[in-house]
């Protein structure tokens, strides 16, 4: 090893907390944020260069890093003290979350590939020399020809389909002086025409003033307004100020449902300057969309959680649409919120985020508190029609068939008479949730989780939801062999079979995680629903969001019971949330709505607010409730989770991370609950219990972890039982 080697710290993607010190050469190829290939045990893998001071090598005896893969870090310094903001604050490795930061195609040793394509162009040409290449080299000649076509140039694959042996006859007219190349961004393109920003109501003018007269630095603005009251009119105003100023905008949404839509709105007002990040993406297209936006050729990052860590020089702004909705938060792996996460970047940044919600979190409610949070509401829809008033239908004394009331029924008949379309919520997938056997009172559960299976009847399975095992419908109960089973309750694959049956000639279009797998599924479904004509759509929560359809004037929402007696503590936040949204998809353009919601308990007061009052005086009893009992957001909650063979192996190490603790919690305000089983303690065959720590101070919470991590995460994570821990857990 020579003299001048020092030592520089490297992450890993490993579950380890710390970095990893190599000896290193030439220190300037290994600037903070380039990848290297390293020895590892008896193998190599890659690791990210951490910030930090490379110091003098010393005694010991260390490896030296291998061979750099990058020549320009990939992940910026800004990025680096994020991942490591965030692995700090959720106490996850660092070596995880940084590689999590990346896109996946950077995660292995690939190179930064060049994402632009390379194009040619034909640069002069004398026609006698064409005329000789015409007898003398007819490929070139045809090359030629078409290039004289395509003044703006052609790309390898449009080359290759004038002669598939293209490269050599082009380098040859390269050679010749003819032909140039140079690099073309590949942008998504759009075949929309550009459209011009339209007046902003007097309402909407006021919230973008407000937002825009601070835009240079850290502010969280809460955009409360309900589906329709022009959020994404001010997002696309504010958008173009920021680009106009050179800057670039990273905005999130829940799910990739809603970005096909989206993207072309975007697109026609802002031009082609918009990439997509989201999992339906191949790992190169994702790589793609992060290299354009890296190099600022794209202006708007436009994706779902991960998109977050798009990388650039200059943010201007942040937006979370739908900031209430439970997909920000990611439940495995790196385990982290990303509206929370945007907000510590917005504020690394100094730069405004924009959280829009018709429903913001309680969360984002409580924390309106805080200084730097502004509230703007828009309280109308930009088109003056008020949102559908909620309707009660009390079916505790009648039977329902197909899990329709009478009046459900009879609304529905009224509304596909006069031309309208239908939306009738149910969030329930497949046929019948329970099967069961008359005689003996055997039911179909799953052999692997606490969970019954769900009857699908068009394949004749049945399949446990939670871990996907599946199993012919038996014809005889398994257990005594005497009777057929039977089935009940309503799932949306019997919802269609039962309206098709009761609307014949009526189109009744199902949309679930049964019957569409893409986004681009979605679509095709809902272009039915563009037409004036009547149909009925039945759906889970896919439906819940983003979708405009102009023609739905009833929405029905069926068996939203369930919440009130869930032991969920959201639950009835989640409930507002998903009604008020379905609700709100009824009576857009022209159209009067009407929303219907099927209870047996309509004398709830959940039931009657939803009936009667505003999503803000709804939630407000919730934020109390909490209050009072010591719940999130009023106290800030890490909850220990163990996931193993058995239910005794996973109480055991919660014991011990117990014995860890206990120690330091002297005083009486911080609670420690558990450890307990969890509420499905057995899923795919292993079992689940945790431990919980509540406060009512971050700061003494912190401080306890600090001082018990090293030894709780030394605790060994075997195949046997597997410890994670997550801060602000959405659940107990
Ligand atoms: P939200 O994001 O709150 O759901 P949108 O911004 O999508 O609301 O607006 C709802 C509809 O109203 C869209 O079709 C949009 O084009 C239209 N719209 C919004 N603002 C205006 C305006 N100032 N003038 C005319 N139409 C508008
Ligand atoms: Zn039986
Ligand atoms: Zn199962």
């Amino acid at each position: 090893m020579s003299k001048t080697s020092r030592i520089c710290a490297f992450a890993l993607p490993l579950p380890v907390y710390h970095g990893f010190d190599y000896a290193v050469d030439e220190v300037s190829n290994y600037q903070p944020g380039i990848r290297a290939e390293l020895p590892f045990g008896r193998g190599n893998k890659i690791g990210i260069r951490l910030p930090g001071n490379p110091s003098e090598e010393g005694e010991r005896e260390l490896k030296a890093a291998i061979v750099p893969l990058d020549e320009q870090p990939v992940l910026s310094s800004h990025l680096l003290e994020l991942g490591q903001w965030m692995a700090e604050y959720y106490c996850q490795p660092l070596g995880e979350v940084l590689f999590f930061c990346l896109p996946g195609y950077l995660r292995k040793s690939q190179t930064q590939t060049e994402t632009r394509l390379r194009c040619w162009k034909l640069d002069s040409i004398d026609p006698q020399l064409e005329q000789s290449l015409q007898t003398r080299a007819p490929r070139q000649h045809q090359l030629l020809q078409a290039l004289r076509d395509k003044p703006q140039g052609m790309t390898a694959a449009e080359l290759r389909s004038i002669h598939a042996n293209w490269r050599q006859p082009l380098s040859a007219l390269e050679q010749q002086g003819l032909v140039s190349s140079h690099w073309q961004e590949a942008l998504p393109a759009t075949r929309l025409p550009l459209q011009q920003a339209c007046t902003l109501t007097a309402d909407q003018q006021q919230v973008y003033d407000r937002i825009r007269a601070e835009s240079q630095q850290f502010l969280v603005h809460l955009i409360e307004g309900v589906t329709g009251s022009g959020k994404t009119e001010i997002y696309l105003d504010l958008m173009q100020d920021v680009i106009a100023r050179g800057q670039q905008i990273i905005y999130l949404v829940p799910e990739i449902g809603l970005t096909p839509q989206l993207l072309g709105r975007l697109q026609q007002r802002l031009g082609p300057v918009v990439v997509t990040s989201h999992s339906a993406q191949t790992e190169w297209q994702r790589y793609q969309a992060w290299d354009q936006f890296r190099r600022a050729a794209a202006r708007v990052m436009l994706g779902t959680r991960s998109a977050l860590f798009a990388q650039s020089d200059d943010i201007g702004l942040i937006i979370i649409d739908e900031e209430h909705d439970s997909s920000y938060r990611q439940q495995d792996g790196v385990r982290y919120h990303a509206r929370d996460v945007a907000i510590k970047r917005a504020q690394m940044l100094d730069i405004p985020i924009i959280l829009g919600s018709a429903t913001p979190s309680l969360e984002t409610l409580y924390n309106l508190a805080r200084p730097h949070y502004r509230l703007h509401k828009l309280e109308q829809r930009v088109n003056r029609s008020p949102p559908p008033s909620i309707q009660l239908i009390d079916c505790s004394q009648q039977p329902l068939t197909g899990g329709c009331s009478p009046q459900l029924l009879q609304a529905i008949r009224q509304h596909l008479a006069a031309e309208g379309q239908v939306l009738l919520f149910l969030n329930r997938r497949g046929f019948a949730p329970v099967v069961m056997c008359h005689d003996c009172g055997w039911q179909a559960s799953c052999f692997q989780c606490d969970a019954r299976m769900t009857l699908h009847q068009a394949q004749n399975q049945l399949i446990c939801h939670h871990c996907g095992h599946r199993l012919p419908m038996p014809v005889k109960c398994p257990d005594c062999g005497q009777s057929a089973l039977q089935h009940y309750g309503i799932g949306t694959e019997q919802l269609q079979d039962f309206l098709q049956q009761q609307f014949t000639g009526v189109e009744v279009i199902r949309i679930d995680r049964d019957t569409v797998s893409s986004a681009q599924q979605v679509e095709h479904k809902m272009q039915a629903l563009q037409q004036a004509r009547p149909c009925i759509l039945v759906g889970t929560q896919m439906l819940a969001k983003g979708h405009d359809y102009p023609h739905i004037t009833l929405v029905g929402i069926l068996d939203a019971d369930q919440a009130l007696y869930s032991s969920f503590y959201r639950a009835g936040e989640r409930l507002a949330q998903t009604v008020l949204q379905v609700a709100g998809r009824a009576g857009r353009a022209d159209k009067k709505g009407q929303a219907l919601l099927q209870t047996a308990f309509p004398s709830h007061p959940l039931m009657q607010g939803l009936r009667d009052q505003t999503y803000a005086e709804l939630v407000q009893p919730m934020l109390d409730e909490r209050k009072l009992i010591g719940f999130p957001p009023y106290v800030r909650v890490v909850s220990f989770q163990v996931d193993a063979l058995s239910l005794d192996l996973a109480l055991d190490k919660l014991q011990q991370v117990r014995q860890l603790l206990m120690p330091l919690l002297s005083e009486d305000e911080i609670k420690l609950v558990g450890p307990i089983p969890a509420l499905m303690a057995r899923r795919v065959g292993r079992y689940r219990a945790q431990l919980t720590l509540m406060a009512d101070n971050f700061a003494q919470l912190r401080q306890v972890l600090q001082q018990a991590l090293p030894q709780i995460q030394a605790l060994r994570n075997t195949r046997k039982s597997q410890l994670t821990i997550e801060v602000d857990p959405v659940d107990l």
